[in-house]
């Protein structure tokens, strides 16, 4: 199997040419072409399995460039996480010359003020910083269509579901969800529940 039988654009293809991802791994296959139906998912896949280009290909695939502001939205439980997930997003969309912003914790919030005043096609970040911005209306969020929790088990163990909880609330309804957990325990299925159109299960 080859990314070529996903319907995909010649510049996501170059790029994924460019990393040498040349065979999509387990999560990938699955992943990739339900989410450029549109379908909301609830995936158990581990660190490594290759979830993080699972999810950035088709949004960086969906993602128009003409918009300025954020199409696309990804907690992360750690700023680590958020600025690997960041040069993830820039590297497959850098044919499409995609513009990722990462916001976190403990980083100057006038530097990130700065970068999400200008053209942005995805935002990755933790959710307490997420907060701040939306609470200081730094980080716009009408045009948001696809929101990713990323590793949803360590959020919940960090505390951080209230805040995620929060966060959906303020997007639009009209979007795509995907939620990525190495385990899933009963509270992430029930958020899952709440706020997503039937979705999909995969477990790798
Ligand atoms: P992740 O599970 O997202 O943390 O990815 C684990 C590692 O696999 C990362 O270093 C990726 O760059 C790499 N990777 C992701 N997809 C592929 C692929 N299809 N072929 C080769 N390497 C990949």
């Amino acid at each position: 199997k080859s990314f070529s039988s996903f319907s995909l654009s010649e510049d996501i293809k170059k790029a994924l040419q460019v990393l040498e991802y040349k065979v999509p791994t387990e999560v990938q296959e699955s992943v990739i072409p339900l989410a450029l139906e549109k379908t909301d998912l609830i995936v158990k896949a581990q660190t490594g399995s290759g979830k993080t280009a699972a999810y950035a290909i088709p949004i960086c695939e969906m993602a128009e460039w003409l918009e300025n502001k954020p199409q696309a939205l990804i907690l992360t439980p750690t700023r680590e996480l958020a600025v690997q997930v960041k040069e993830e997003v820039t590297n497959i969309g850098r044919f499409k010359r995609i513009k990722a912003t990462a916001i976190y914790g403990r980083h100057p919030f006038s530097i990130e003020k700065t970068e999400l005043k200008q053209k942005n096609h995805v935002v990755v970040g933790t959710p307490g910083r997420v907060i701040d911005h939306i609470e200081k209306g730094t980080l716009p969020l009408s045009k948001i269509s696809y929101l990713v929790i990323d590793e949803a088990d360590r959020m919940l163990d960090m505390g951080f579901i209230e805040q995620v909880e929060t966060i959906i609330k303020e997007l639009k309804v009209e979007r795509v969800t995907m939620l990525f957990s190495a385990t899933m325990p009963d509270k992430i299925k029930k958020m899952s529940i709440n706020d997503m159109r039937t979705p999909v299960y995969i477990d790798i």
